[in-house]
């Protein structure tokens, strides 16, 4: 089991309720009563619908209806370059640009529900080719572009990739090299640089020239694959969870509820759309919602994020813990040197939000930071403090209208029981049927049927509630890192060191980080003629980064003679854990070999 770099128990002193100052009404003022009287049923009265009762589809809700309407000539993505230009999209420009890349996908013989992989860093033309890939009704799979090229390949070769729209340095770096295994993936279309003349690439804005602006979007059922999200558990490959066009209903919904988005607001979600937060926050919730989205295409500085909130009037503002953090280290005096008068919601989500953030978000901003959970496989926020409500500092906050959740302690029979008692530990189970609940993982029914017990989904978190309902995180339930708000696999790192000649065996945990929460260690078992040196380590440390990328890659690695395992020959990573953190060891009953 896994537990946060700060344990985040509540105690009498931290319970100080914290309540947000208002500048605007919040739209979910009376939490327990529109709590009793939600149902999806009256959500989806928010939306429009194709025309002709076509049925939902993601791209016509946040982006065609808007252009169709009183919000045509409003901004609907303003893009921040990295060297200082600035571009912006209205709606109906974002319902051009997509419609013409919606036609170019079909001008290549692309159909619906053929996968198209996304991957770069935050430019215009992503957010042009995930919207557009779903007006044609393709399947949208983002990449993080700081995947190396392994992770790169698994998923497009786990998600039987079509296309990928890529840059033509991100495809030179990660995607040359592997493109060998990619036998699905027809096309690859390079944004940007138009000078390369390889076969089987196509230049963006030669497609774009050539393709219509005007595209009806056909028929689409709410429960036809839109998005395959690529997550981690402790073993086997990563698995793909798959959302359907009908979970726009959620982003929508969450958007009002738990970023609390007024029509006028401006917005600005700092995830990356390589990530399900930066999709399903970063493009469809506050397009859904018909705000103004900033997008800043500049890796995380302080000042540069400072400056963006206040030179782009940022009404609310979606971050993360890491990015909390490393602001606080430059104190509260530098935010206070912004005018960020126009700042009214903060929220966060991703990893374990330390209470001292929240309460320094209180200091420096004026506002507290607001935290939420949800997972890949929610598809959005399930669990959230809320603008009108008390804060508790260090707690995840409520279940949102439409979610039933519950602490559960799972039963040798195979079921679960619920657990009342306020603050018993167990794990944190959702009740299934809100809109963007996976519908599965692509070709793994076996895994998937595995999060379920009954009507129950169980999310591999362990978590608390209190009295007063509010959910408390403890850990995960499973030996999956959080580094950066990134989840990682322990298994794909280790695949990647074990392709190492001097390497036997691998296993690797996530030690605490007052910064990233989690950083990736490795311990390596060398095979025999290879003796455990410091070069060795620079090299397989290199080998990993080369291979998986810096957001996946080990930190450290420490060499040893054996790695612990258990009877069936299973490396015990929870042991490695408890030993390298000083932690109790826990059941060794089932400890066959020690490392010692
Ligand atoms: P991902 O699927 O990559 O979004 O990661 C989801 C996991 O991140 C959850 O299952 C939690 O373990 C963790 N997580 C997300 N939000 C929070 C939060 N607010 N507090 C603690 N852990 C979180």
């Amino acid at each position: 089991m896994s537990r946060p770099a700060h344990p985040i128990e509540p105690s009498s002193d931290q319970i100080t309720k914290l309540s947000s100052s208002f500048s605007k009404v919040p739209n979910l003022t009376d939490y327990a009563g529109e709590y009793m009287r939600f149902t999806w049923r009256d959500a989806w009265r928010l939306l429009d619908g194709l025309p002709g009762e076509k049925g939902y589809n993601i791209a016509h809700e946040a982006v065609d209806r808007h252009a169709a309407g009183p919000k045509a000539d409003k901004v609907a993505i303003r893009w921040l370059g990295k060297s200082g230009d600035r571009r912006e999209f209205t709606y109906r420009d974002l319902s051009e640009a997509t419609s013409r890349f919606a036609n170019a996908l079909i001008n290549l013989g692309v159909l619906p529900g053929e996968r198209v992989f996304v991957l770069m860093g935050r430019l215009p033309e992503l957010y042009v080719a995930v919207l557009g890939a779903l007006k044609a009704r393709c399947v949208v799979s983002p990449l993080f572009s700081a995947f190396g090229p392994e992770p790169i390949a698994t998923r497009v070769e786990i998600g039987d990739g079509r296309v990928l729209v890529t840059t033509l340095g991100l495809y030179r770096r990660k995607v040359e090299s592997v493109r060998a295994k990619l036998a699905g993936l027809a096309h690859v279309i390079l944004v940007g640089d138009e000078t390369f003349e390889d076969a089987g690439l196509h230049a963006w804005s030669a497609l774009m020239e050539t393709a219509s602006a005007s595209f009806a979007i056909a028929p689409t059922d709410p429960e036809d694959m839109a998005l395959l999200h690529f997550t981690s558990g402790t073993t086997g490959r990563p698995k793909g969870a798959i959302h359907v066009h009908g979970a726009i209903a959620a982003h929508h919904m969450t958007g009002i509820y738990a970023l609390d988005l007024h029509d006028d607001d401006v917005f600005w979600c700092t995830a990356d759309p390589g990530w399900v937060t930066g999709t399903s926050y970063g493009i469809l919730a506050p397009l859904t919602n018909g705000v103004t989205s900033v997008v800043v295409e500049a890796e995380f500085d302080a000042q540069t994020w400072y400056s963006v909130l206040q030179r782009e009037r940022v009404n609310v503002w979606y971050t993360a813990p890491t990015a909390i953090r490393m602001m606080m280290r430059l104190g509260s005096d530098v935010v206070k040197s912004y005018d960020l008068s126009a700042l009214r919601f903060m929220a966060s989500v991703g990893e374990p939000l330390n209470p001292e953030a929240v309460v320094w978000g209180q200091e420096a901003f004026g506002i507290p930071f607001h935290d939420n959970w949800w997972q890949t496989e929610t598809g959005g926020i399930m669990i959230a403090n809320f603008a009108a409500l008390p804060i508790k500092p260090g707690s995840m906050g409520l279940p949102l209208p439409g979610i039933a959740a519950a602490i559960v302690r799972r039963l040798k029979n195979g079921g679960v029981d619920g657990i009342d008692t306020p603050m018993v530990e167990g794990e944190l189970a959702l009740r299934k049927g809100w809109p963007s609940m996976m519908r599965g993982y692509l070709n793994e029914e076996e895994r998937y049927r595995k999060c379920f017990v009954g009507d129950w989904y169980l999310t591999g978190d362990l978590a608390k509630r209190d009295s007063d309902g509010y959910f408390w995180f403890v850990g995960r339930a499973d030996d999956v890192i959080k580094s950066a708000g990134h989840l990682i696999g322990p298994f794909e790192v280790e695949s990647a060191l074990m392709e190492h000649p001097a390497v036997a065996e691998a296993a690797v945990i996530g030690i605490p980080d007052p910064t990233v929460g989690e950083v990736v260690k490795a311990f390596v078992a060398l095979k025999p003629g290879h003796e455990p040196n410091e070069n060795l380590r620079k090299e397989l440390l290199g080998h990993a980064r080369k291979r998986l990328g810096p957001a996946v890659s080990p930190k450290q690695i420490d060499f040893r003679a054996n790695l612990p395992k258990t009877r069936s020959g299973k490396i015990m990573r929870r042991l490695l854990r408890a030993r390298e953190l000083g932690l109790p060891e826990g059941d060794l009953s089932t400890l066959e070999s020690d490392e010692k």
